[in-house]
């Protein structure tokens, strides 16, 4: 399913990307960027980093530890994004965005959506036209998944960029179902 960004900054959005939500493997997308959901270490996980280490190689671990050298000390904080290599990836770079755990108490949306903008504009800082996110924080990280799609797609539709093609690469068929269920809630469907 192919939905077009809204270029008239009316409704839910204003970008100017072509958005496609798929199923698939996000280490197999041939796309400038893939957007990484690490965790603040930086130093790999499981689910998607886990993937996109394994795949990727050694190159994108030594960026990683060098950027907790230089600037992530602490570990990257959620909502915040920050650029590797690909390494042996079909994809130039990566972006790590640390998603925030889900709390039933506490409401942590800002920061996925932060997840989701932050992203971009490291894409467009490094001039990535193509971006493919995976469904940040709804593995390990708990979110329910029909309202991390509404809260991914809302912020991307209204974060201004110079990305062309968005994608939401989805692993199985019911993460797809309830993203296109998503777009079609946010008038995102063609
Ligand atoms: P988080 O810690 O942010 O919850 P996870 O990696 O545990 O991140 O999961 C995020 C989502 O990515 C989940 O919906 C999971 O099914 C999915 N996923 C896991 N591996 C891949 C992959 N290789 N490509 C795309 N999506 C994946």
């Amino acid at each position: 399913m192919t939905v077009p960004g809204r270029e008239d900054g009316a409704g839910a959005g204003q970008s100017r990307f072509r958005l496609t939500l798929v199923r698939g493997d996000i280490t197999e997308q041939h796309v400038d960027a893939v957007v990484n959901a690490a965790n603040s270490s930086l130093l790999g996980g499981g689910g998607v980093d886990g993937a996109i280490h394994r795949r990727g190689g050694p190159a994108i671990l030594a960026e990683c530890r060098a950027l907790r050298a230089s600037r992530y000390g602490r570990g990257l904080p959620t909502g915040q994004a920050v650029a590797t290599t690909g390494g042996n990836l079909p994809a130039r770079w990566v972006i790590h965005t640390v998603g925030p755990v889900f709390s039933a108490g506490e409401d942590r949306s800002a920061l996925l959506a932060d997840c989701h903008r932050n992203s971009l504009r490291v894409a467009d800082e490094l001039g990535a036209r193509s971006v493919a996110f995976p469904a940040v924080s709804t593995g390990v990280y708990g979110w329910p998944l029909d309202d991390a799609a509404l809260i991914a797609l809302r912020a991307v539709s209204q974060t201004p960029t110079s990305v062309e093609l968005l994608s939401f690469v989805l692993f199985d068929d019911r993460a797809l179902t309830v993203f296109r269920q998503a777009a079609d809630a946010l008038g995102l469907t063609a």
